[in-house]
């Protein structure tokens, strides 16, 4: 799908506004959550706009295997002790009901000694 105008996160995929990266490359962006729930919070969105997970079809799966891939790497790497003691959850925000607010596909990566809030 092409970028979408009115997209805030199409905007932060083209520069247009800024973020704090985390991570990219040619299909992935990971940045710093503007209001962290916890001591790591990094969103993970892939560049092409999809709306949401309802959208996905069989053509993303290797785009959303290369996502859920990274994804452990980055807590890692952003400071997340590793499994089990540590670990970290993993949030994926999807429609109206699902509490959605940014209509990009993004999965929120969210970890760090707690005690931090669910959200
Ligand atoms: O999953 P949901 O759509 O509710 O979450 C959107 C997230 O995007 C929020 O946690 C919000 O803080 C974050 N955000 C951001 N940078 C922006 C706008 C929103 O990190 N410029």
């Amino acid at each position: 799908m092409s970028p979408d105008p009115d997209c805030i996160f199409c905007k932060i995929v083209a520069g247009q506004i800024p973020s704090r990266k985390v991570y990219e490359d040619d299909e992935l962006l990971a940045f710093h959550d503007i209001n962290p729930w916890a001591p790591v919070h990094f969103l993970i969105v892939p560049k092409v706009h999809i709306p949401s997970m309802a959208q996905l079809t069989p053509e993303h799966e290797r785009l959303m295997g290369r996502l859920m891939v990274l994804a452990p790497k980055l807590a890692l790497e952003q400071g997340c002790l590793p499994y089990p003691q540590g670990g970290f959850r993993i949030v994926c925000n999807t429609g109206e009901h699902g509490g959605q607010e940014v209509h990009h596909l993004h999965v929120h990566v969210i970890g760090g000694p707690r005690p931090w809030r669910k959200g």
